[in-house]
């Protein structure tokens, strides 16, 4: 039964990239190992499970790159000039106004892509099943089934949500399993390749003003470095072509941020629709509401206020919390697994996981797809399902609130 196995476990466990991991090194193997250090998910930890990234963290510093080096190239090169020729109150202003924002900026980058953008922490076991098909296979082979989708009730409306074979959890409505993080995450977004990090229920606020922010950044330097250039012009006397040969970084800035605007000014537009209608983008590129009510669309008002200004709620996951020493998954022949034996680790929950989809063959190649491709079959397949009010546990994630 390996077509069970969803793959993404090839990468949980002894594949966990842990940069921290040196820090433990020179810990007893007696010792409990924090949560981030046996964490399944392809997450990458700093500062001791402190700050958590997607598995692409490297792309972050790819964006900082991006956003840094033409603004350094903006304050030498034209607001440091606009300085002398405005009055100087006014000359200033415009240095430490775009200093201050390019903070901002990257502080909110960082706001999204180092904490928890909403993940479900895993369950050790799989939930315990609604029933028991045994009777129809005899009595050798009692077939466990649990049904792979259930219906929960979203302000009034039925919503089908899946169950995770990674996670071994039903998702909430609007949870999706993240396939590059291996996490599933709340209300989940898209995983950002440029900020390497999921966009979920705990940071897409962020993510929206790192957008916009970013769009006022261009909007800011495209237009200062036209100011400096109509400022030669006039004050040499001379054309505007000439003008911008005695700038070249201010030419450069202009068609830089011409281009960027493009994208992070459609990408603003484009979220503020999607708030409008309290959307995801996964939901949006599924075309999830097509024809059916919204449950989540509590009028635009509603739907802003839900993203805006509403608490966020606290992370789920003590990544710095000690395993609990009742924990199955640690727990080998009296000694806690460290990493470096998640071999074993892997290996109990391969047992798990075989057993388990063994009692539901039906079912092998659907727990491939436990990830986004799966989720396009959930919403066409009308298959079991078992039906009951929200969960205390969905109750949170309803909508944007
Ligand atoms: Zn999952
Ligand atoms: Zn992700």
């Amino acid at each position: 039964m390996d077509v069970a196995l969803p793959d993404p476990h090839v990468g949980g466990g002894g594949g966990k990239k842990d940069l921290a991991s040196a820090e433990t090194s020179n810990n007893t193997s007696s010792q409990r190992p924090r949560v981030y250090q046996v964490w399944r998910g392809s997450n990458v930890f700093f500062l001791q499970g402190r700050l958590i990234f997607g598995p692409d963290v490297n792309s972050v510093f790819l964006t900082i790159f991006l956003i840094v080096v033409p603004a350094s190239l903006f304050c030498i090169f034209v607001a440091r000039k606009l300085i002398d020729d405005f009055s100087y109150r006014a000359g200033i202003s415009v240095v430490v106004i775009f200093v201050a924002f390019v903070f901002y900026d990257l502080a909110l980058l960082l706001l999204i892509s180092g904490r928890d953008p909403g993940i479900i922490p895993r369950n050790k076991y799989p939930p315990e099943p609604d029933s028991y098909d045994g009777l129809s296979d005899g009595p050798q082979t009692p077939s466990v089934r649990i049904p792979r989708m259930k219906e929960v009730r979203v302000n009034g409306i039925m919503v089908k949500v899946k169950y995770c074979d990674t996670c071994m959890l039903y998702r909430p409505p609007r949870c999706s399993h993240c396939s590059i993080c291996n996490n599933c995450v709340q209300n989940f977004d898209h995983h950002c390749p440029w900020v390497g990090q999921c966009i979920g229920l705990r940071n897409y606020r962020f993510f929206f003003m790192f957008v916009f922010s970013t769009t006022l950044m261009c909007i800011y330097v495209f237009a200062f470095s036209w100011v400096y250039i109509i400022r030669i012009m006039h004050s040499e006397e001379t054309t505007i072509w000439k003008a911008m040969t005695k700038t070249p970084t201010s030419v450069v800035l202009i068609i830089y941020t011409f281009l960027s605007v493009w994208f992070v000014g459609g990408l603003t537009i484009f979220h503020l629709y999607l708030i409008s209608n309290n959307q995801t983008t996964y939901e949006n590129f599924r075309y999830r509401y097509e024809g059916r009510t919204n449950p989540h669309d509590i009028g635009i008002f509603g739907n802003f206020k839900g993203v805006f200004f509403s608490s966020i709620p606290p992370s789920k996951n003590n990544f710095r919390a000690l395993v609990s020493e009742e924990d199955p998954n640690l727990l080998v022949g009296g000694e806690f697994s460290r990493p470096n034996m998640g071999r074993a680790v892997k290996d109990l929950e391969l047992g798990r996981k075989a057993s388990w989809s063994e009692a539901s063959t039906g079912y092998a190649m659907h727990a491939r797809h436990c990830n986004d491709e799966g989720d396009k079959d959930a919403e066409i397949d009308e298959g079991v399902s078992s039906s009951s009010d929200i969960p205390e546990s969905f109750a949170d994630i309803q909508t944007r609130q």
